[in-house]
């Protein structure tokens, strides 16, 4: 019988992320902003009464939150200060006086003049020129929304909460909302948005939780209780499946797990084509926690550090301290492989609340990475500081991100000067070698990667911001997100310049986006010459046993072809042959 029929009519299909089989129970998150129904006048006698039915939601969010936070005291102490500050705005003047007040002269419903008090305290935050302290608006939105949402009766989830083994299903869950996932209880998740490399997913990828996202509609399908298989290879959720199908993907998921350890116990071997050529095989990490699942994979180093996770869990900006240790600790546990931190690329869909991307139009075009950082060089040189000093603790690199040409480039190379010598002054030893790289990423940093290389001592490709840039797809937006893909033969033009430029002053290329960690890839990536590919620490066997079976002069070969084929389906189709021809188990498996 086909996949398709044991799976049946209820089957979903949406974008996989993390292969794995899970079969559970589902878990609704109802994620939906609430919508204020109803705006009306109150009859002057039941004033009181309104005034009485804010107070007593007032009441219940406090205790809400009280309790969350002596829940959360013991499990994520670092996240306790976004209470605070919510139980702080709830008895603020200017939020409670002011919406009892609206109530009362306007002679109106508590849900609006709530509304009412919160733009005008988005007024106030909106004239506030520090970019931090006005974006705090979003504390006040989140509380807002709790009341709303207990005006409503419909009360706000917490994902740290959940205590049964379950698969979420989402229509959305923020990088925060992954952070608090209870990794011992949530099976697998499955939401309505988001792409393969939206941040989210990379997310499920290092928690290897088995995801899908992209499903369009799983929150309108599927109800709280459902039985859900969700197979992570290929994308297919099945609802309420019957029992052919379950039995049929528990051996599946039995085959497949076989299947991961055969190829895991060869990880430790390095990534040698048949004809002698080596390519490094790095991880690209977002926790320091990972740092023992990249060794166990045989990652020969970190790649990419994505280094935003720590502003996220901090109280405001992390202190220098707080990241040199978190920097030090990654460099020694690796040592002596290289470690490439990435300064900090906060901004697009990484780390800001809903209402903060409303307020940027484009929000992959706004005010992000390195951007951010040179608008705010104090936070850029606390982090500068720390990686610095964390250099001498092991073999440190340091990349700046969304670099768009050399003025920027040389901007941020000024300020890592200035940061050098306050340390020289301090007399604080660091790596005065320490190699420095750029995320070659924005099509304009493509143009000029000639005179880009002469500044550098290495490039590092991030293709999940190329494709977006490039081909003009937003990777987090699920209606285009079958356009985007890395067979496109721009992109594959575009990589290609950059590792000519790259030869041209001497220095390596890396590649660090997701199709590093996709087998399909390896043809075009071998045959393109780069020197390192840095993925998902999971995907390393994997790769690492691809390269392992395919001889340069093939890869080279494979890319004459390609150039010749215009079109990403075309480019898709050949390597689907090729790469199924050569290992038909990876076709059987769902790994392609
Ligand atoms: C990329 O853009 O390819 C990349 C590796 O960085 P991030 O996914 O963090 O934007
Ligand atoms: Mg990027």
């Amino acid at each position: 019988m086909s996949e398709d029929a044991v799976a049946g009519e209820k089957a979903l299909k949406g974008i996989p992320v993390y292969p794995g089989i899970v079969i559970g129970k589902a878990h609704l998150v109802d994620r939906s902003k609430v919508k204020i129904l109803y705006q009306y006048l109150v009859n002057p006698e039941h004033l009181n009464g309104e005034v009485e039915r804010f107070e007593e939601a007032l009441r219940v969010v406090e205790k809400e939150m009280g309790s969350l936070k002596n829940g959360m005291a013991e499990k994520v102490n670092d996240l306790s200060f976004i209470l605070d500050s919510h139980l702080m705005i709830l008895k603020d003047s200017m939020f409670r006086d002011s919406t009892i007040r609206t109530i009362q002269d306007e002679k109106i419903n508590a849900e609006w003049a709530l509304k009412k008090s919160l733009e005008k305290i988005r007024k106030v935050f909106d004239q506030i020129d520090d970019e931090y302290i006005s974006n705090r608006i979003s504390d006040v939105e989140n509380v807002t929304e709790r009341i709303l949402r207990t005006l409503s009766g419909k009360a706000q989830q917490s994902l740290s909460e959940i205590d049964r083994r379950v698969i979420i299903v989402a229509h959305d869950l923020s990088p925060a909302d992954t952070t608090e996932l209870n990794i011992g209880r949530v099976m697998g998740f499955i939401t309505d948005v988001g792409g393969r490399t939206s941040h989210t997913a990379i997310v499920a990828q290092a928690l290897e939780i088995p995801a899908v996202v992209g499903l369009e509609s799983a929150t309108d399908v599927v109800a709280d209780g459902d039985l859900l298989i969700v197979d992570g290879s290929t994308g297919v959720v099945v609802v309420n499946p019957d029992d052919s199908a379950i039995i049929y993907y528990q051996e599946k998921k039995l085959q497949l797990e076989d299947y991961r350890s055969s190829i895991a116990r060869q990880s430790h071997l390095p990534a040698v084509t048949p004809d002698g050529q080596r390519i490094t095989i790095m991880a690209n990490i977002e926790f320091l926690e990972e740092v023992a699942a990249v060794r166990n994979y045989g990652g020969e180093g970190i790649g990419l550090y994505r280094t935003e996770f720590l502003y996220l869990r901090s109280k405001g900006f992390p202190e220098e301290e707080e990241l040199f240790e978190d920097y030090r600790e990654i460099a020694e546990l690796m040592a002596p492989e290289p470690v490439n931190i990435r300064t900090l690329d906060i901004g697009g869909d990484k780390f800001v609340s809903e209402l903060e991307i409303t307020k940027e139009m484009n929000p992959a075009l706004g005010l992000r990475a390195i951007r951010f950082c040179l608008k705010q060089p104090e936070i850029f040189k606390t982090q500068l500081r720390a990686i610095l000093r964390a250099s001498v603790h092991g073999h440190v690199r340091l990349i700046f991100p969304m670099i768009s040409g050399l003025q920027e480039l040389l901007d941020a190379k000024d300020i890592m000067a200035q940061v050098k010598t306050d340390l020289d002054r301090d007399h604080i030893p660091y790596d005065e070698k320490m190699e420095v790289g750029i995320m070659v990423e924005i099509p304009s940093a493509v143009v000029m990667a000639e005179v880009l290389a002469r500044h550098v001592d290495f490039f590092s490709i991030g293709t999940n911001d190329l494709i977006q840039y490039l081909l003009a797809i937003d990777r987090v937006n699920e209606h285009v997100a079958h356009m985007y893909q890395p067979f496109d033969p721009a992109l594959i033009r575009m990589i290609g310049q950059v590792v000519a430029a790259a030869r041209n002053e001497g220095i390596r290329v890396n590649l660090c986006g997701e199709m590093a960690g996709d087998p399909l890839c390896v043809p075009i990536l071998l045959g393109l010459g780069l020197d390192a590919l840095s993925m998902n620490a999971r995907s390393i066997p994997l790769i690492k046993k691809i390269v392992r079976t395919t001889p340069m002069s093939q890869a080279r070969d494979d890319l004459k072809e390609i150039m010749g084929l215009h079109t990403a389906h075309a480019v898709q189709q050949y390597l689907f042959e090729r790469t199924g021809g050569m290992f038909p188990e990876l076709r059987e498996k769902g790994y392609l």
